[in-house]
């Protein structure tokens, strides 16, 4: 398709919670076409049921990981439904008409992590979703697909602040600074209806595991990934107090936890609804 600034008057930066909350802050008229950026958030196991941050951030949490407690089990059991029954889901109506054809900046990987193993975990979590992998016996009738370019120099466009850059065409997974409270963040392109870039920023600083094995005191990069790769395909949030063990609720499971990485019931039916 080319590049995605055709047509587009002006890219400006929209950012909200999640794309079914609606609380965008502050838009700009553009040309004949709008590029609406929206950025995404995934966060951190804080205080013990970390996922996703843009309330962690707004409460002002330090770095979470820095401060994350040893692994209190998230509480999935709570009030929230089995994940094979819980059928929430949020699904804005952008959407990809193309594979998302993705690469992974290997140099920005945090000392510590093997990027060959980090490469795998990416490429694992992004399947988890065009795949439909679930616990729940469920088929795959996800239409969506990704295509792995290799590896990058290029930079998730991202500012630290965790707003969205200006459209480059290129869709990149990264690691990079992120504001306190943030694990990971997603900023999706969207031009009319098609979303037509989208790059994921994970916090750098944090710590990170990529297998459960591997795991002491981190987050799962496969379990947040799963979560900000549902963003790329067009997924928002649903609740944690409810939904909180589907894979778009808005905290983690937990440091070392890998429930994320499957998907439940809702996932599938707000990803087979959009593809
Ligand atoms: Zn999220």
């Amino acid at each position: 398709m080319g590049d995605p600034r055709e047509g587009a008057g002006e890219v400006f930066g929209m950012q909200q919670g999640s794309m079914g909350e609606g609380r965008a802050r502050g838009v700009v008229a553009a040309g004949r076409a709008l590029l609406v950026a929206l950025v995404l958030a995934a966060a951190l196991p804080l205080h013990g049921a970390a996922q996703d941050a843009p309330l962690a951030g707004r409460l002002g949490h330090g770095p979470a990981l820095a401060v994350a407690p040893p692994v209190p089990a998230a509480d999935p059991a709570g009030l929230s439904p089995d994940p094979c029954t819980d059928r929430a889901y949020t699904a804005g109506n952008p959407t990809w008409d193309r594979p998302w054809a993705w690469s992974f900046q290997a140099d920005s990987t945090p000392d510590g992590l093997d990027r060959d193993a980090t490469e795998r975990v990416l490429r694992r979590a992004i399947r988890n979703v065009t795949g439909a992998r679930n616990d729940c016996g469920r088929p795959d009738r996800v239409g969506a697909e990704a295509r792995y370019l290799g590896r990058t120099t290029v930079r998730p466009g991202l500012s630290r602040e965790g707003t969205c850059s200006r459209a480059d065409g290129r869709n990149v997974i990264g690691f990079g600074r992120l504001p306190p409270g943030y694990a990971g963040l997603t900023c999706i392109w969207v031009l009319g209806s098609r979303i037509v870039e989208a790059d994921m920023k994970l916090d750098r600083s944090a710590r990170w595991a990529t297998s459960v094995a591997g795991c002491t005191s981190a987050q799962l990069i496969e379990a947040v990934v799963t979560h900000e790769a549902g963003h790329v395909f067009g997924l928002g949030h649903v609740s944690e107090e409810r939904h909180g063990r589907l894979t778009m609720s808005i905290r983690l499971d937990g440091i070392c936890q890998n429930g994320e990485s499957t998907l439940g019931l809702g996932d599938l039916l707000g990803l087979e609804v959009l593809y």
